[in-house]
């Protein structure tokens, strides 16, 4: 592991058991997040990427595989194994503000409720450091007495943030954070996170299926798909030379908004078929029965994973 790596996820694996049978949520994926970047985990829903992010909050205990956080916590333990010093350091944003904020309470309670679990200030500046965290995430001191169903989507999402940030911590999950605001509190949403990345060198493991969220603030992106990661690569290289069939076929599904976009988009890579169910993942490459290149190995062997010069890593019988 680098110095600079704040997490490294290595064989990690989750499985479900229901009634039908097994679902094999997440299934032997390995990755790392450095200090002060953001990597973004996308798929379409079912490709077990919420499941990652919920395994390293501790909302899940994985079936296997090692978790672990700035070289010596464990995060393959539940939430309630976990210090409270692991617990302030890892915050998480949900997709929903409006489910994530209790209704009855006003904005100063939300955000000074970490604070005071954590200990972090005393009665007497408790409201000046709401106030200040407010600023700081561009609502005013005025949206203390605020109750949440007095706010806007995109205001409720900064009152999410702020309280994530309260604690100080040094990693956040955005879960899906942006998807249920419209487009210009969206763009606020983004703006206020890549500046608080800035000023605090947050990590982000950013979790969506919004490809235009990606491009804005992601560093390195990674394609999830039935449990397994199937692509990873620097943003730019990601979207200029995409490199697995089913990452071209995501990005082909995205409309162009320049003629420079046109350009650079994946042809001849139809959006075909649905994902299959977890429960019976394909044998060999899960993607190959919506593939449009698959040869004969790719339903009998699983792809190895190619390494190119430039870190971009694809898992693709096409490079072997
Ligand atoms: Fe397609 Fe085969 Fe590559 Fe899978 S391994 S993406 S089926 S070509």
């Amino acid at each position: 592991m680098g110095d600079n790596t704040i997490l490294s996820v290595s064989g990690l694996r989750k499985y479900f058991q229901i009634k039908e049978g097994v679902v094999k949520a997440v299934d032997g994926v390995s990755f790392s997040v450095k200090y002060g970047e953001t990597l973004a985990l996308v798929g379409e829903s079912g490709s077990g990427k919420t499941t990652t992010g919920h395994v390293i909050m501790g909302f899940y205990t994985p079936d296997s595989g090692e978790l672990l956080y700035k070289g010596s916590y464990n995060l393959a333990v539940p939430m309630k194994k976990r210090s409270l010093e692991l617990k302030r350091d890892v915050q998480i944003v949900f997709q929903d503000p409006g489910t994530s904020l209790n209704p009855k309470h006003m904005v100063k309670d939300i955000i000074g409720l970490p604070l005071r679990i954590h200990r972090l200030v005393n009665s007497s500046t408790i409201y000046n450091r709401v106030a200040e965290l407010l600023e700081f995430v561009g609502l005013g001191e005025e949206f203390m007495f605020k109750y949440p169903q007095e706010l806007g989507g995109g205001e409720k999402q900064l009152v999410a943030i702020a309280r994530a940030l309260a604690p100080n911590p040094s990693f956040i999950i955005l879960d899906e954070s942006t998807s249920a605001l419209d487009v210009s509190s969206q763009a606020k949403v983004l703006n206020t996170l890549h500046k608080i990345q800035k000023e605090h060198n947050l990590s982000y493991l950013l979790i969506t299926h919004d490809l235009g969220v990606v491009r804005n603030i992601a560093h390195r992106v990674m394609i999830m798909y039935l449990g397994k990661i199937y692509e990873e690569a620097p943003t730019d290289e990601f979207f200029g030379k995409p490199l697995h069939p089913y990452t071209q076929m995501l990005l082909s599904s995205i409309p162009a908004l320049t003629k420079e976009d046109e350009e650079v988009k994946p042809k001849g890579v139809e959006s075909v078929g649905e994902i299959p169910s977890a429960l019976s993942p394909p044998k060999g490459c899960r993607f190959h029965t919506r593939c449009p290149f698959a040869k004969p190995i790719c339903s009998e062997r699983e792809p190895p994973d190619i390494v190119t010069d430039s870190g971009h890593v694809v898992r693709c019988w096409l490079y072997e």
